[in-house]
């Protein structure tokens, strides 16, 4: 079975870049928790292990980890860009709650069929598609 470091192994070489400490670090921060993650989620997990960790440094692997097809830029909220694992997940859509930032995640075939439907009717070919949905999950609605 392929793991996330094999195919991000394989997509640095045929790049020319090489599989740094740092970016094996980044790597296994990311895919040790399967949740979804800011950068300054990421960056505070990473700094109490990494005092030295930077940042720019995590801005400049997300796109390596997303462009080797690891990661994706799952939400946005707020100015915030959520990602999530793409590797060794199956397909889904997302409810975002924007009071407390829940995500809910589903996946109904019926919006997939109908999705496929649009494009066929367009005659256009789909490669991947991201439905979010933002409003207030079932607690924030009570609160409020
Ligand atoms: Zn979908
Ligand atoms: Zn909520
Ligand atoms: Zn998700």
């Amino acid at each position: 079975m392929i793991t996330e470091e094999d195919r991000f192994r394989d997509y640095l070489k045929k790049k020319g870049l090489k599989f740094t400490p740092e970016r094996e670090l980044i790597l296994k921060e990311v895919f040790s928790c399967h949740k979804h993650f800011d950068v300054e989620e990421l960056f505070r997990r990473l700094r109490k292990k990494d005092r030295a960790i930077s940042r720019a440094t995590i801005y400049r692997t997300l796109p390596l980890l997303i462009e080797s097809g690891l990661i994706r830029d799952a939400l946005r909220c707020r100015d915030r860009v959520y990602y999530e694992h793409v590797f060794g997940h199956p397909h889904h859509d997302h409810l975002l709650c924007i009071k407390c930032g829940r995500a809910i995640e589903f996946r109904d075939e019926r919006i997939e069929k109908l999705q496929n439907e649009v494009c066929k009717k367009y005659g256009f070919e789909p490669i991947e598609h991201r439905l979010g949905i933002k409003g207030y999950c079932r607690k924030c609605q009570k609160k409020s």
